[in-house]
C-alpha cells in the first residue's frame, strides 16, 4: 500500500517520490539518507560522507524544517506521520540505532510492528493492547 510520510512539525511530505528523504547526523557528519517506505525494509541509501556502524544512534531531522524526529515513546526511536491511500493516518516509529530493526505503525485502532527487534520497544506504546505481532 502506498503511504505518504510527513514531518510531525512542518507537515512537509518526506517521500515526494519513492524513498523517504531525511537529514541524518552521525559521528559528527550530516548528510541525506533515503529510507525505504515499506515498513520492515531496512535498506538505507546514504550520502558518501555519512558513516554508520552497528549500534550508532543516528540523529534524524526533517530536511525541510530541521526538526529533530525523536519519538515520545523512546529516545531510541524516530517518528514520522503517515497517511495511506484509504485515508488512514497515524505515526510511524522506527529504531534510529543502526543495525536494530524495529518499526511500529501506530494508528488509533492498532499498533503494527515490523522487524526482528520489534519486541525491544513494544511495551513503550500505550500498553500492550492492540498489538498483533
Ligand atoms: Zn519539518
Amino acid at each position: 500500500m502506498k503511504r505518504t510520510y510527513s514531518c510531525p512539525q512542518c507537515r512537509a511530505t518526506l517521500n515526494p517520490n519513492v524513498k523517504v528523504i531525511l537529514l541524518a547526523t552521525n559521528r559528527g557528519r550530516t548528510g541525506l539518507v533515503l529510507l525505504d517506505p515499506q515498513p520492515g525494509n531496512y535498506e538505507v541509501l546514504k550520502a558518501p560522507e555519512l558513516e554508520f556502524e552497528e549500534g550508532d544512534r543516528v540523529e534524524f531531522r526533517c530536511p525541510v524544517c530541521r526538526a529533530a524526529l525523536v519519538s515520545s515513546a523512546s529516545e531510541n526511536l524516530a517518528e514520522l506521520l503517515f497517511r495511506d491511500e484509504e485515508g488512514n493516518e497515524g505515526q510511524v516509529d522506527f529504531s534510529r540505532v543502526y543495525g536494530e530493526h524495529a518499526t511500529y505503525l501506530v494508528t488509533r485502532e492498532e499498533v503494527l510492528s515490523f522487524g526482528e527487534d520489534a519486541s525491544q520497544y513494544r511495551g513503550n506504546f500505550f500498553g500492550e493492547a492492540g498489538f498483533n505481532g
